[in-house]
Parts: structure tokens; C-alpha cells; sequence
């Protein structure tokens, strides 16, 4: 199985880690995308500070992202191309 490389957040506190992760498996029309930048934001901070209950961790912060399409087998039901939105 190919495997890529992510940021998770353990729990409330705990360092940040880079840990290698599965790739998922895309559903039609989905698409892996090579990140370069990723934003935390005020959300990713209060969860370092475990200010929002019920988040089940570890989790993956950064919700905001830019990078290249890696793989998009399926483009169908999609009028854009190659656009990356
Ligand atoms: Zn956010």
C-alpha cells in the first residue's frame, strides 16, 4: 500500500508529530492532493489547548490547504478540469 506523510495532533498538549499515514481510498470524483502549505488556525489552536469537547484524537489539524493534485483518476461529475478548487 503507497503511504504519504501527515501531521497529527495526539491529543490536547502533546507535541506534534510527523507520522506516515495510508493513503486513502478515493471515491469517485475524489482526489489526493500533494500539500505544500497548510494554515492552523484559531480552531487547530483550541484544540491543542483541548477547549472544544467531544473531538475524538488523534486528529489531523490544518483544514486549509494548497498543494498540487497528486491523483484524480475520476473527473467525472466535475465541469472544472483541472482546477483545483
Ligand atoms: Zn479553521
Amino acid at each position: 500500500m503507497t503511504r504519504s506523510r501527515g501531521v497529527i495532533m495526539p491529543a490536547p498538549g502533546a507535541p506534534l508529530q510527523v507520522v506516515e499515514l495510508p493513503r486513502p481510498t478515493l471515491t469517485p470524483g475524489a482526489a489526493t492532493l500533494r500539500v505544500t502549505y497548510s494554515e492552523v488556525c484559531g480552531t487547530d489552536v483550541h484544540l491543542y489547548h483541548g477547549r472544544l469537547s467531544g473531538v475524538p484524537y488523534p486528529i489531523i489539524p490544518g483544514h486549509v490547504s494548497v498543494g498540487v493534485i497528486d491523483e484524480w483518476p475520476d473527473r467525472s461529475g466535475t465541469s472544472r478540469g483541472g482546477c483545483s478548487r
